[in-house]
């Protein structure tokens, strides 16, 4: 998914391209710089408010601008499988086959999934917390990116909380 790369669908930067030169050309001597990046940012977030794919990467990006202005770094293996849902969790090992049900292997919860894993499943109680000892509040959702980050910038990955499931 594009978002969490931070990079724009493709479409949707030609759109701004065209808009700073019709800008340009228009006026000059006027800064057109950063009115397309705006643009973009925007219709961005327009197209996945109605968009029904992604919706827990949604939960987890509720702000399309924050997320792409961000100062933390790159996304690393274990992050993006959270955020992506695409790891090893039972409900997307049942999708690709993998698995024939989509059961947690921890508990007994029949749809094991990226907010199960992080959110809900017994098994990770104590790394989540720590993980909220370390952030001093309750992970949800979203805060999820900005708490993750937090975590690591305090010398605590997360990767422990995911890494093993
Ligand atoms: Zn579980």
């Amino acid at each position: 998914m594009n978002i969490l790369s931070a990079v724009p669908p493709a479409d949707l930067i030609a759109r701004g391209r065209e808009m700073a030169f019709e800008a340009r050309r228009a006026d000059p001597a006027a800064d057109s710089i950063s009115t397309p990046r705006a643009a973009i940012i925007d219709a961005w977030t327009r197209r996945l408010r109605v968009s029904v794919d992604g919706a827990w990467t949604k939960r987890l990006v509720p702000n399309v601008e924050a997320w792409c202005n961000r100062r933390h770094g790159e996304l690393e293996f274990h992050m993006t499988q959270v955020m992506s849902g695409h790891g090893c969790f039972g409900t997307y090992l049942q999708r690709i086959r993998k698995e024939a049900t989509s059961s947690c292997h921890h508990c007994v919860c029949l749809v094991d999934d990226a907010a199960h894993t992080l959110l809900e499943c017994p098994a990770w109680d104590a790394e989540r917390a720590a993980m909220n000892a370390t952030i001093k509040a309750q992970l949800r959702a979203d805060n999820f990116s900005e708490s993750s980050w937090a975590a690591r910038s305090a010398g605590k990955p997360w990767l422990s909380f995911v890494g093993a499931s």
